[in-house]
Protein backbone atom coordinates (compact mmCIF):
# COMPACT_ATOMS: atom_id res chain seq x y z
CA UNK A 1 0.00 0.00 0.00
CA UNK A 2 1.50 3.16 -0.75
CA UNK A 3 1.30 6.35 1.54
CA UNK A 4 -2.07 7.59 0.41
CA UNK A 5 -3.74 4.01 0.86
CA UNK A 6 -2.60 3.60 4.23
CA UNK A 7 -4.33 7.02 4.97
CA UNK A 8 -7.23 6.66 3.15
CA UNK A 9 -7.98 3.52 5.20
CA UNK A 10 -7.97 5.36 7.71
CA UNK A 11 -9.82 8.07 7.70
CA UNK A 12 -11.75 7.31 4.55
CA UNK A 13 -10.51 8.14 0.65
CA UNK A 14 -12.68 11.20 0.87
CA UNK A 15 -10.51 12.46 3.26
CA UNK A 16 -6.82 12.44 1.67
CA UNK A 17 -6.33 15.09 -1.21
CA UNK A 18 -3.80 14.58 -3.22
CA UNK A 19 -2.34 17.72 -5.53
CA UNK A 20 -5.39 17.73 -7.73
CA UNK A 21 -7.75 18.60 -5.04
CA UNK A 22 -5.37 20.77 -2.88
CA UNK A 23 -4.58 23.23 -5.98
CA UNK A 24 -8.16 24.15 -5.80
CA UNK A 25 -7.75 25.11 -2.05
CA UNK A 26 -6.88 28.65 -0.73
CA UNK A 27 -2.67 28.22 0.01
CA UNK A 28 -3.55 31.15 3.00
CA UNK A 29 -0.38 33.31 3.89
CA UNK A 30 1.88 30.86 3.27
CA UNK A 31 2.70 30.69 -0.55
CA UNK A 32 4.41 27.10 0.01
CA UNK A 33 1.88 25.68 2.13
CA UNK A 34 0.61 23.45 -0.52
CA UNK A 35 4.09 21.88 -1.48
CA UNK A 36 3.60 18.42 -0.12
CA UNK A 37 0.59 17.82 -2.48
CA UNK A 38 -1.00 15.44 0.01
CA UNK A 39 -3.42 16.31 2.80
CA UNK A 40 -5.04 14.17 5.25
CA UNK A 41 -8.17 15.66 7.32
CA UNK A 42 -8.73 13.29 10.46
CA UNK A 43 -11.96 13.31 12.39
CA UNK A 44 -10.19 13.59 15.90
CA UNK A 45 -7.42 12.55 18.17
CA UNK A 46 -7.97 9.01 17.41
CA UNK A 47 -7.67 8.81 13.75
CA UNK A 48 -4.56 10.84 14.02
CA UNK A 49 -2.88 8.75 16.79
CA UNK A 50 -4.01 5.84 14.41
CA UNK A 51 -2.52 7.37 11.29
CA UNK A 52 0.93 8.64 12.68
CA UNK A 53 1.25 4.77 14.08
CA UNK A 54 0.42 3.98 10.90
CA UNK A 55 3.20 6.02 8.58
CA UNK A 56 6.60 6.23 11.10
CA UNK A 57 9.04 7.94 9.55
CA UNK A 58 6.46 10.07 7.24
CA UNK A 59 7.39 14.67 8.29
CA UNK A 60 3.89 16.10 9.23
CA UNK A 61 3.04 19.18 8.94
CA UNK A 62 0.21 20.40 10.90
CA UNK A 63 -2.18 23.22 9.75
CA UNK A 64 -5.16 24.99 10.91
CA UNK A 65 -6.55 28.56 8.95
CA UNK A 66 -3.14 29.18 7.19
CA UNK A 67 -2.99 32.82 8.15
CA UNK A 68 0.25 32.35 10.13
CA UNK A 69 2.72 34.97 8.77
CA UNK A 70 6.31 33.41 9.47
CA UNK A 71 5.91 30.56 6.74
CA UNK A 72 5.35 28.05 9.32
CA UNK A 73 3.04 26.14 7.26
CA UNK A 74 5.47 25.55 4.00
CA UNK A 75 5.13 22.14 3.07
CA UNK A 76 7.82 20.24 1.02
CA UNK A 77 6.98 16.87 -1.24
CA UNK A 78 7.26 13.71 0.62
CA UNK A 79 5.90 15.57 4.00
CA UNK A 80 2.01 15.03 4.80
CA UNK A 81 -0.37 18.14 5.10
CA UNK A 82 -2.41 17.12 8.31
CA UNK A 83 -5.44 19.86 8.27
CA UNK A 84 -7.41 19.96 11.27
CA UNK A 85 -11.12 21.02 9.42
CA UNK A 86 -13.04 18.37 10.20
CA UNK A 87 -12.09 18.82 14.30
CA UNK A 88 -14.34 21.46 14.40
CA UNK A 89 -17.03 20.73 16.91
CA UNK A 90 -17.99 23.23 19.57
CA UNK A 91 -17.87 20.19 22.28
CA UNK A 92 -19.29 22.15 25.18
CA UNK A 93 -19.69 25.20 26.61
CA UNK A 94 -19.75 25.72 30.75
CA UNK A 95 -21.24 28.87 31.72
CA UNK A 96 -20.90 28.13 35.53
CA UNK A 97 -17.07 27.04 34.47
CA UNK A 98 -16.73 29.99 32.02
CA UNK A 99 -15.31 27.13 30.09
CA UNK A 100 -15.57 25.85 26.65
CA UNK A 101 -13.89 22.56 25.15
CA UNK A 102 -13.25 22.78 21.12
CA UNK A 103 -11.97 21.18 18.40
CA UNK A 104 -8.73 22.49 16.93
CA UNK A 105 -10.39 23.49 13.81
CA UNK A 106 -12.97 26.30 15.31
CA UNK A 107 -12.82 29.12 13.50
CA UNK A 108 -12.10 32.51 16.08
CA UNK A 109 -15.02 33.84 14.78
CA UNK A 110 -17.65 30.86 15.18
CA UNK A 111 -16.34 30.37 18.71
CA UNK A 112 -17.35 34.00 18.96
CA UNK A 113 -20.68 33.82 17.66
CA UNK A 114 -21.46 30.29 19.83
CA UNK A 115 -20.58 32.25 22.94
CA UNK A 116 -22.69 35.27 22.35
CA UNK A 117 -25.95 33.69 23.70
CA UNK A 118 -24.00 33.04 26.77
CA UNK A 119 -22.76 36.70 27.25
CA UNK A 120 -18.97 35.48 26.91
CA UNK A 121 -16.19 35.49 25.02
CA UNK A 122 -12.84 34.45 24.32
CA UNK A 123 -9.89 36.74 25.66
CA UNK A 124 -7.86 36.97 22.52
CA UNK A 125 -9.20 38.46 19.31
CA UNK A 126 -7.24 39.02 15.92
CA UNK A 127 -7.61 40.30 12.57
CA UNK A 128 -7.76 37.09 11.39
CA UNK A 129 -10.45 36.12 13.61
CA UNK A 130 -12.35 34.77 10.26
CA UNK A 131 -9.67 32.23 9.22
CA UNK A 132 -7.71 31.19 12.00
CA UNK A 133 -8.68 28.33 14.17
CA UNK A 134 -8.36 27.60 17.76
CA UNK A 135 -5.43 24.62 17.51
CA UNK A 136 -3.48 27.51 14.97
CA UNK A 137 -3.83 30.47 17.82
CA UNK A 138 -2.76 28.14 20.50
CA UNK A 139 0.45 26.78 17.98
CA UNK A 140 1.53 30.08 18.00
CA UNK A 141 0.54 31.77 21.11
CA UNK A 142 -1.86 34.68 19.60
CA UNK A 143 -2.13 37.94 20.69
CA UNK A 144 -3.59 40.74 19.26
CA UNK A 145 -5.37 43.55 20.41
CA UNK A 146 -6.24 42.76 23.81
CA UNK A 147 -3.43 41.13 24.98
CA UNK A 148 -3.13 44.62 27.75
CA UNK A 149 -6.55 42.96 29.38
CA UNK A 150 -7.03 39.51 28.51
CA UNK A 151 -2.86 38.25 27.71
CA UNK A 152 -1.67 36.03 25.19
CA UNK A 153 -3.64 32.64 24.36
CA UNK A 154 -1.63 31.21 27.16
CA UNK A 155 -3.54 32.86 29.56
CA UNK A 156 -6.78 31.61 28.44
CA UNK A 157 -5.43 28.12 27.65
CA UNK A 158 -7.03 25.63 30.62
CA UNK A 159 -6.07 22.56 28.55
CA UNK A 160 -5.02 20.93 25.58
CA UNK A 161 -5.98 17.23 23.91
CA UNK A 162 -2.43 17.08 21.86
CA UNK A 163 -1.08 13.76 19.85
CA UNK A 164 2.80 13.41 20.25
CA UNK A 165 4.97 12.42 17.21
CA UNK A 166 4.47 8.28 17.49
CA UNK A 167 0.91 8.52 18.23
CA UNK A 168 0.55 8.80 21.80
CA UNK A 169 -2.91 10.50 22.97
CA UNK A 170 -1.78 13.15 25.68
CA UNK A 171 -5.83 14.53 27.63
CA UNK A 172 -4.73 17.28 29.14
CA UNK A 173 -8.12 18.91 28.86
CA UNK A 174 -8.86 19.48 32.29
CA UNK A 175 -11.39 22.70 32.47
CA UNK A 176 -10.14 23.61 36.35
CA UNK A 177 -8.70 26.78 36.65
CA UNK A 178 -6.19 25.33 39.39
CA UNK A 179 -4.40 22.32 38.71
CA UNK A 180 -0.84 21.95 40.47
CA UNK A 181 -0.73 18.46 39.80
CA UNK A 182 2.67 17.59 38.75
CA UNK A 183 4.27 19.45 35.27
CA UNK A 184 2.14 21.59 33.44
CA UNK A 185 2.59 20.06 30.06
CA UNK A 186 -0.01 22.01 28.33
CA UNK A 187 2.99 24.70 28.10
CA UNK A 188 5.27 23.02 26.39
CA UNK A 189 2.83 22.65 23.54
CA UNK A 190 1.62 26.59 23.33
CA UNK A 191 3.94 28.68 20.97
CA UNK A 192 5.29 25.51 19.96
CA UNK A 193 4.04 26.26 16.24
CA UNK A 194 3.80 22.20 15.60
CA UNK A 195 7.25 20.88 16.60
CA UNK A 196 6.32 19.27 19.67
CA UNK A 197 2.58 17.91 19.61
CA UNK A 198 -0.25 18.04 17.93
CA UNK A 199 -3.26 20.04 19.28
CA UNK A 200 -6.68 18.39 18.53
CA UNK A 201 -8.74 19.82 21.21
CA UNK A 202 -8.79 23.40 23.78
CA UNK A 203 -10.61 24.23 26.91
CA UNK A 204 -10.29 27.52 26.89
CA UNK A 205 -11.12 30.34 29.91
CA UNK A 206 -13.97 32.21 29.20
CA UNK A 207 -14.41 35.77 29.54
CA UNK A 208 -17.58 37.81 30.20
CA UNK A 209 -18.50 39.79 27.02
CA UNK A 210 -18.43 43.41 27.28
CA UNK A 211 -21.54 45.24 27.31
CA UNK A 212 -20.41 48.87 26.74
CA UNK A 213 -17.51 49.68 24.61
CA UNK A 214 -16.17 53.29 23.99
CA UNK A 215 -13.02 53.59 21.10
CA UNK A 216 -11.77 56.74 20.80
CA UNK A 217 -8.76 57.86 17.93
CA UNK A 218 -6.10 60.25 19.44
CA UNK A 219 -3.07 62.02 18.67
CA UNK A 220 -0.09 62.25 20.72
CA UNK A 221 3.67 62.27 20.81
CA UNK A 222 5.44 59.07 20.59
CA UNK A 223 8.16 60.45 23.08
CA UNK A 224 4.84 60.74 25.55
CA UNK A 225 4.00 56.74 25.16
CA UNK A 226 5.24 56.03 28.55
CA UNK A 227 4.07 58.44 30.61
CA UNK A 228 0.64 58.00 29.21
CA UNK A 229 0.11 54.20 30.22
CA UNK A 230 0.60 54.53 33.48
CA UNK A 231 -2.07 57.57 33.83
CA UNK A 232 -4.76 55.46 31.21
CA UNK A 233 -3.97 52.60 33.78
CA UNK A 234 -4.97 54.32 36.35
CA UNK A 235 -7.67 56.29 35.50
CA UNK A 236 -9.25 53.19 33.57
CA UNK A 237 -8.06 50.06 34.91
CA UNK A 238 -9.46 46.75 33.93
CA UNK A 239 -11.46 48.94 31.76
CA UNK A 240 -8.97 49.71 29.30
CA UNK A 241 -9.12 47.00 26.60
CA UNK A 242 -7.13 48.20 23.67
CA UNK A 243 -4.05 50.58 23.16
CA UNK A 244 -2.97 50.81 19.37
CA UNK A 245 -0.64 52.64 17.44
CA UNK A 246 0.24 53.73 13.94
CA UNK A 247 2.88 56.23 12.88
CA UNK A 248 1.86 59.02 10.83
CA UNK A 249 3.57 57.10 7.64
CA UNK A 250 1.85 54.28 8.40
CA UNK A 251 -1.54 55.67 8.29
CA UNK A 252 -1.01 57.81 5.01
CA UNK A 253 -0.39 55.12 3.03
CA UNK A 254 -3.37 52.82 4.69
CA UNK A 255 -5.47 56.17 4.44
CA UNK A 256 -4.53 56.05 0.60
CA UNK A 257 -4.71 52.49 0.19
CA UNK A 258 -8.72 51.95 1.61
CA UNK A 259 -8.95 55.13 -0.24
CA UNK A 260 -10.78 57.42 3.03
CA UNK A 261 -12.75 59.68 1.94
CA UNK A 262 -12.65 61.23 5.57
CA UNK A 263 -10.14 61.23 7.83
CA UNK A 264 -11.29 60.81 11.93
CA UNK A 265 -7.97 63.06 12.74
CA UNK A 266 -6.02 65.71 11.11
CA UNK A 267 -1.86 64.88 10.90
CA UNK A 268 -0.42 63.31 13.94
CA UNK A 269 2.84 62.82 15.34
CA UNK A 270 1.53 59.14 16.21
CA UNK A 271 -2.09 58.14 16.29
CA UNK A 272 -3.30 56.25 19.00
CA UNK A 273 -6.53 53.54 18.70
CA UNK A 274 -8.23 53.54 23.04
CA UNK A 275 -10.63 50.91 23.78
CA UNK A 276 -12.86 51.10 27.13
CA UNK A 277 -15.20 48.32 27.99
CA UNK A 278 -18.56 49.60 30.54
CA UNK A 279 -21.46 48.38 31.83
CA UNK A 280 -23.37 50.04 28.73
CA UNK A 281 -21.87 51.86 25.75
CA UNK A 282 -22.62 55.48 27.21
CA UNK A 283 -20.81 54.67 30.60
CA UNK A 284 -17.54 53.00 28.92
CA UNK A 285 -18.16 56.47 26.85
CA UNK A 286 -17.99 58.93 29.85
CA UNK A 287 -15.46 56.63 31.46
CA UNK A 288 -12.88 56.74 28.22
CA UNK A 289 -14.04 61.02 28.33
CA UNK A 290 -13.02 60.94 32.20
CA UNK A 291 -9.90 59.47 31.55
CA UNK A 292 -8.59 61.60 28.33
CA UNK A 293 -9.75 64.84 29.62
CA UNK A 294 -6.96 65.90 31.74
CA UNK A 295 -4.60 64.50 29.26
CA UNK A 296 -5.67 66.49 27.07
CA UNK A 297 -5.93 69.57 28.67
CA UNK A 298 -2.17 69.49 30.23
CA UNK A 299 -1.28 69.08 26.54
CA UNK A 300 -0.03 64.54 27.08
CA UNK A 301 -2.76 64.21 24.25
CA UNK A 302 -3.11 66.14 21.28
CA UNK A 303 -6.42 66.16 19.10
CA UNK A 304 -8.80 63.08 20.14
CA UNK A 305 -12.40 62.00 18.81
CA UNK A 306 -14.62 59.35 20.55
CA UNK A 307 -16.50 57.33 18.00
CA UNK A 308 -20.17 57.93 17.90
CA UNK A 309 -21.76 55.02 16.82
CA UNK A 310 -20.29 51.67 15.47
CA UNK A 311 -20.01 52.99 12.22
CA UNK A 312 -17.44 55.26 13.78
CA UNK A 313 -15.84 52.70 15.68
CA UNK A 314 -15.71 50.11 12.99
CA UNK A 315 -14.19 53.55 10.92
CA UNK A 316 -11.09 53.56 13.47
CA UNK A 317 -10.48 49.97 13.40
CA UNK A 318 -10.40 49.64 9.30
CA UNK A 319 -7.64 51.94 9.41
CA UNK A 320 -6.04 49.96 12.18
CA UNK A 321 -6.88 46.55 10.71
CA UNK A 322 -6.14 48.53 7.04
CA UNK A 323 -2.22 47.12 6.75
CA UNK A 324 -3.43 44.67 3.96
CA UNK A 325 -4.37 47.95 1.89
CA UNK A 326 0.02 48.81 2.15
CA UNK A 327 2.01 47.17 -1.29
CA UNK A 328 -1.36 47.12 -2.90
CA UNK A 329 0.39 49.57 -5.59
CA UNK A 330 2.93 46.34 -6.75
CA UNK A 331 5.76 47.42 -4.15
CA UNK A 332 7.29 44.74 -2.33
CA UNK A 333 6.72 44.88 1.68
CA UNK A 334 8.92 42.90 4.09
CA UNK A 335 6.92 43.03 7.19
CA UNK A 336 8.51 42.49 11.21
CA UNK A 337 7.03 41.57 14.66
CA UNK A 338 9.19 43.42 17.29
CA UNK A 339 8.91 44.02 21.02
CA UNK A 340 10.83 46.42 23.10
CA UNK A 341 9.81 48.35 26.29
CA UNK A 342 7.77 50.92 25.92
CA UNK A 343 10.06 53.86 26.76
CA UNK A 344 12.08 52.46 23.69
CA UNK A 345 9.52 52.37 20.94
CA UNK A 346 10.09 55.58 20.33
CA UNK A 347 13.63 55.74 20.12
CA UNK A 348 13.59 52.43 17.89
CA UNK A 349 11.44 54.00 15.16
CA UNK A 350 13.03 57.15 15.06
CA UNK A 351 16.68 54.67 14.99
CA UNK A 352 15.03 52.81 12.52
CA UNK A 353 13.54 56.01 9.89
CA UNK A 354 17.04 57.24 10.05
CA UNK A 355 19.18 54.38 9.25
CA UNK A 356 16.94 53.63 6.69
CA UNK A 357 17.11 56.93 5.34
CA UNK A 358 20.73 56.10 4.53
CA UNK A 359 21.13 52.31 3.87
CA UNK A 360 18.05 52.07 1.80
CA UNK A 361 16.81 55.53 0.06
CA UNK A 362 13.21 55.27 -1.08
CA UNK A 363 12.23 52.73 0.85
CA UNK A 364 9.67 53.96 3.31
CA UNK A 365 9.33 52.58 7.03
CA UNK A 366 5.97 51.62 8.00
CA UNK A 367 4.59 51.42 11.63
CA UNK A 368 2.18 50.21 13.67
CA UNK A 369 1.31 47.72 16.24
CA UNK A 370 -0.02 46.99 20.16
CA UNK A 371 2.08 49.56 21.32
CA UNK A 372 0.35 49.07 25.16
CA UNK A 373 2.50 45.69 24.76
CA UNK A 374 5.11 47.43 23.34
CA UNK A 375 4.76 45.36 20.26
CA UNK A 376 5.62 46.60 16.58
CA UNK A 377 4.45 45.79 13.35
CA UNK A 378 7.46 47.04 11.07
CA UNK A 379 7.02 47.27 7.33
CA UNK A 380 9.47 47.85 5.13
CA UNK A 381 8.20 49.09 1.50
CA UNK A 382 9.95 49.27 -1.92
CA UNK A 383 10.05 48.34 -5.48
CA UNK A 384 8.87 45.24 -6.97
CA UNK A 385 12.87 43.81 -6.48
CA UNK A 386 13.40 44.80 -2.97
CA UNK A 387 15.81 42.48 -1.26
CA UNK A 388 14.75 41.05 2.04
CA UNK A 389 18.81 40.76 3.67
CA UNK A 390 19.18 44.47 3.66
CA UNK A 391 15.47 45.19 5.24
CA UNK A 392 16.35 42.40 7.82
CA UNK A 393 19.63 43.68 8.22
CA UNK A 394 18.38 47.14 9.47
CA UNK A 395 15.30 46.04 11.20
CA UNK A 396 17.67 43.12 13.46
CA UNK A 397 20.35 45.49 13.40
CA UNK A 398 18.85 48.44 15.21
CA UNK A 399 16.78 46.32 16.99
CA UNK A 400 20.31 44.74 18.35
CA UNK A 401 21.06 48.36 20.10
CA UNK A 402 18.23 48.31 22.67
CA UNK A 403 17.99 45.23 25.84
CA UNK A 404 15.34 43.21 26.13
CA UNK A 405 14.35 43.49 22.40
CA UNK A 406 12.42 40.10 20.54
CA UNK A 407 12.90 39.48 16.92
CA UNK A 408 9.22 38.09 17.57
CA UNK A 409 6.50 39.43 19.79
CA UNK A 410 3.81 37.41 18.79
CA UNK A 411 3.76 35.83 15.10
CA UNK A 412 6.21 33.40 16.22
CA UNK A 413 9.34 32.07 14.02
CA UNK A 414 8.35 29.18 11.52
CA UNK A 415 10.87 29.26 8.75
CA UNK A 416 11.07 33.22 8.53
CA UNK A 417 12.59 33.79 11.79
CA UNK A 418 14.90 31.20 11.97
CA UNK A 419 17.97 32.49 11.14
CA UNK A 420 17.86 35.49 13.58
CA UNK A 421 16.87 33.74 16.48
CA UNK A 422 19.65 31.31 16.05
CA UNK A 423 21.90 34.71 15.82
CA UNK A 424 20.34 36.13 18.94
CA UNK A 425 19.38 33.12 21.28
CA UNK A 426 21.99 32.41 23.98
CA UNK A 427 23.55 28.95 23.45
CA UNK A 428 22.23 27.02 26.83
CA UNK A 429 18.55 28.30 25.70
CA UNK A 430 18.92 26.94 22.11
CA UNK A 431 20.05 23.74 23.93
CA UNK A 432 17.37 23.26 26.19
CA UNK A 433 14.99 23.74 23.43
CA UNK A 434 16.91 21.37 21.42
CA UNK A 435 16.55 18.82 24.36
CA UNK A 436 13.00 19.70 24.82
CA UNK A 437 12.30 18.57 20.74
CA UNK A 438 13.97 15.47 21.32
CA UNK A 439 11.83 14.21 24.05
CA UNK A 440 8.65 14.71 22.21
CA UNK A 441 10.09 14.33 18.91
CA UNK A 442 13.30 12.16 18.50
CA UNK A 443 12.75 11.23 14.79
CA UNK A 444 12.18 15.17 13.78
CA UNK A 445 8.92 14.51 12.35
CA UNK A 446 6.48 17.14 13.33
CA UNK A 447 6.89 20.17 11.33
CA UNK A 448 10.51 19.53 11.04
CA UNK A 449 12.89 22.47 10.04
CA UNK A 450 10.71 24.98 11.70
CA UNK A 451 11.60 27.42 14.68
CA UNK A 452 15.11 25.33 15.81
CA UNK A 453 16.08 24.27 11.91
C1 LIG B 1 -4.85 39.79 8.87
C2 LIG B 1 -4.06 39.07 9.93
C3 LIG B 1 -3.99 39.60 11.21
C4 LIG B 1 -3.25 38.93 12.20
N1 LIG B 1 -3.19 39.48 13.45
C5 LIG B 1 -2.51 38.84 14.41
C6 LIG B 1 -2.44 39.41 15.72
O1 LIG B 1 -2.94 40.50 15.99
N2 LIG B 1 -1.77 38.70 16.67
C7 LIG B 1 -1.18 37.50 16.42
O2 LIG B 1 -0.60 36.90 17.32
N3 LIG B 1 -1.22 36.95 15.16
C8 LIG B 1 -1.86 37.60 14.17
N4 LIG B 1 -1.89 37.05 12.92
C9 LIG B 1 -1.19 35.80 12.64
C10 LIG B 1 -2.09 34.54 12.69
O3 LIG B 1 -3.41 34.85 12.47
C11 LIG B 1 -1.96 33.79 13.98
O4 LIG B 1 -0.63 33.31 14.08
C12 LIG B 1 -2.92 32.60 14.14
O5 LIG B 1 -2.83 32.17 15.47
C13 LIG B 1 -2.66 31.42 13.23
O6 LIG B 1 -3.77 30.53 13.28
P1 LIG B 1 -4.07 29.55 12.04
O7 LIG B 1 -5.17 28.64 12.44
O8 LIG B 1 -4.29 30.32 10.81
O9 LIG B 1 -2.72 28.72 11.96
P2 LIG B 1 -1.84 28.34 10.68
O10 LIG B 1 -1.40 29.55 9.97
O11 LIG B 1 -2.51 27.30 9.89
O12 LIG B 1 -0.58 27.69 11.44
C14 LIG B 1 0.26 28.47 12.24
C15 LIG B 1 1.30 27.57 12.92
O13 LIG B 1 0.65 26.70 13.84
C16 LIG B 1 0.83 25.33 13.46
N5 LIG B 1 -0.45 24.67 13.72
C17 LIG B 1 -1.66 24.98 13.17
N6 LIG B 1 -2.62 24.21 13.71
C18 LIG B 1 -2.02 23.41 14.62
C19 LIG B 1 -2.48 22.40 15.50
N7 LIG B 1 -3.78 22.08 15.59
N8 LIG B 1 -1.57 21.77 16.29
C20 LIG B 1 -0.26 22.09 16.23
N9 LIG B 1 0.24 23.04 15.41
C21 LIG B 1 -0.63 23.69 14.63
C22 LIG B 1 1.26 25.37 12.02
O14 LIG B 1 2.06 24.26 11.68
C23 LIG B 1 2.04 26.67 11.95
O15 LIG B 1 3.35 26.46 12.43
C24 LIG B 1 -2.59 37.72 11.90
C25 LIG B 1 -2.67 37.19 10.61
C26 LIG B 1 -3.38 37.86 9.63
C27 LIG B 1 -3.43 37.25 8.25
Amino acid sequence: MDLAETLAAIVGPGHVLGPERLALRDPGWCRGSQGAGLLVRPAGAAELSALLRATPGVAVVPQGGLTGLVEGTETHPGQLIVSFERMNRIHAIDPAQAVALVGAGVRLADLDAALEPFGLMAGVDIGARDSCTLGGMVATNAGGIRVLRYGMMRAGVLGLEVVLADGAVLDLTTPLLKNNAGYDLKQDFIGSEGTLGLVTKVALRLFPRPRGIATAMLGCAPSALSALMPRLRAALGEQLAAFEGIWPACFEHVARGLALTRRPLGPQDLYLILEAFGPDDTAARLALEAALEPLILDGTLGDAVIAQSASDRAAFWKIREGGGAIGSGGETVHSYDVSLRLADLDPYVTALEARAAGALPGVAVLVLGHVADGNLHVMLMGPPDLPRPPCDALVYGTLAGFSDASVSAEHGIGLEKRAILAQVQPPAVRAAMRALKAAYDPGNRLNPGKVLG
